[in-house]
């Protein structure tokens, strides 16, 4: 059994089927998990006491919202108690590849995957080590959890439903305490055309004196676009946090299509996370998801390996079901949202929209933006959600 990709998704397959028993194999062609690590990494606390996550891997803890604009308007929600956090992203990475060696996985990096193909029962891989020795290997299940790059499966066919593609870039800034704790506690986001055109900008707080500056926006062919990095040196001065060491700079891609009708299957290959859409596009999150892919496969390829593949089929259904209904209707309000907003008219819907929501509290707002509950904030998001508006 090979797994191709140690993020979070393959991390935790690799963990569930070495704890069933399971002979695995990890493999990630970063050498080292700590580092590349792209992702901001807000989570809320739920999915992080679901899936156990250790104090080692947190960075800070957040209550509450801030929204900066459109325009001028500034509004925060606060809870008493934490809603969330913000993770170290390599150090959950590693963690992950950790535990799943403890239970018996091996794990392999700085080891690229340079292709495979069906070959009798199972598949031939290709891999490419360290020292640039290449490899082939047979295993019977292949799993391409390799992220948004769905780098053994591939593009998905053309169809009415394809990837809608986010751009993420994030600066890792140093600042002093004062400056640090008027971020902390929170998760801020900039919103509106004057801010980032069709995406926003965010400002999470990690360890004390270290703040993540992100961007996020969605691609659109049609649109001539201004760069990212100008953007964000921009959203950097309007913050006051022009002086700020930057202390590492990193980004990615958020890919998923928005109904996920595509294959997650090729004969012994198996999409995992990102890899099938899993990853949603309003918040640019996706961390909880392939998490939840894992732990819907995981039982399914057990069954497989004890000489049962047809256990496999359900496999897209499960995962469809597991990630509920809400999930791509939040997918087509991100589209909307995102995409639109880049004239007066959509800052001005999008203000209306935010009015309404300030008689929410934090809590209603987390449930809203990581439970999608858009008929909790009143049937008023749903038309807008729909497009009818
Ligand atoms: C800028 C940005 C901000 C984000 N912020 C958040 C957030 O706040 N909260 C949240 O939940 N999610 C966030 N996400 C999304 C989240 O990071 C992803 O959804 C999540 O990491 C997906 O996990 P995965 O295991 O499916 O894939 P990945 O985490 O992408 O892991 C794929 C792994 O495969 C490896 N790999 C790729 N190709 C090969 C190959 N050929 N051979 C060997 N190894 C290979 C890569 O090195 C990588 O380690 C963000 C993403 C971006 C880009």
């Amino acid at each position: 059994m090979l797994i191709v990709g140690s993020g979070p998704a393959g991390a935790d397959l690799a963990w569930r089927l070495a704890s069933g028993g399971a002979d695995v194999l990890l493999v990630d062609r970063l050498a080292d998990l700590t580092r590349a690590a792209f992702s901001s990494a807000a989570l809320p606390l739920a999915a992080v006491r679901e899936h156990h996550l250790p104090e080692t891997v947190i960075a800070a803890r957040w209550r509450g919202w801030q929204l900066l604009g459109p325009g001028p308007s500034e509004r925060l929600w606060m809870a008493d108690e934490p809603l969330g956090a913000v993770l170290d992203f390599g150090a959950l990475r590693q963690w992950m590849a950790q535990r799943a060696a403890a239970a018996g996985a091996r794990v392999q990096l700085g080891v690229h995957c340079e292709g495979w193909r069906a070959s009798g029962a199972g598949a031939r891989v290709q891999l490419r080590d360290p020292d640039g020795q290449r490899r082939t290997l047979h295993p019977r299940w292949l799993v391409d959890a390799t992220g948004q790059q769905r780098a053994l499966l591939g593009e998905p066919p053309p169809s009415a439903d394809p990837l809608v593609a986010g751009v993420g870039v994030e600066w890792l800034l140093q600042v002093d305490p004062p400056r640090w704790r008027r971020w902390a506690e929170q998760l801020s986001f900039m919103l509106g055309s004057d801010w980032v055109p069709q995406g926003y900008g965010w400002v999470f707080p990690m360890q004390p004196g270290v703040l993540k500056l992100g961007i996020c926006r969605l691609q659109d062919a049609g649109t001539a676009q201004p760069p990212l990095q100008g953007l964000l040196r921009q959203l950097q001065v309007r913050l006051g946090l022009a002086d700020a060491t930057v202390l590492d700079r990193h980004g990615g891609l958020v890919r998923s299509s928005i109904r996920r009708r595509e294959p997650h299957r090729r004969g012994p290959l198996l999409g995992l996370g990102d890899a099938v859409s899993t990853a949603n596009l309003l918040g640019g999150e996706g961390i909880r998801h392939a998490l939840s892919s894992s732990a819907t496969l995981a039982p399914l390829l057990l069954a497989a390996l004890a000489g049962h593949p047809q256990a496999l089929d359900p496999y897209p259904r499960r995962l469809r079901r597991r990630l509920g209904w809400r999930w791509s209707l939040s997918g087509r309000l991100a589209q909307r949202t995102w995409l639109g907003l880049r004239t007066p008219a959509a800052d001005r819907r999008l203000e209306r929209l935010l009015t309404g929501l300030e008689a929410c509290n934090a809590e209603d707002l987390a449930a809203l933006l990581f439970n999608y509950r858009f008929e909790r904030y009143g049937l008023r998001a749903l038309p807008y959600a729909l497009g009818w508006r």
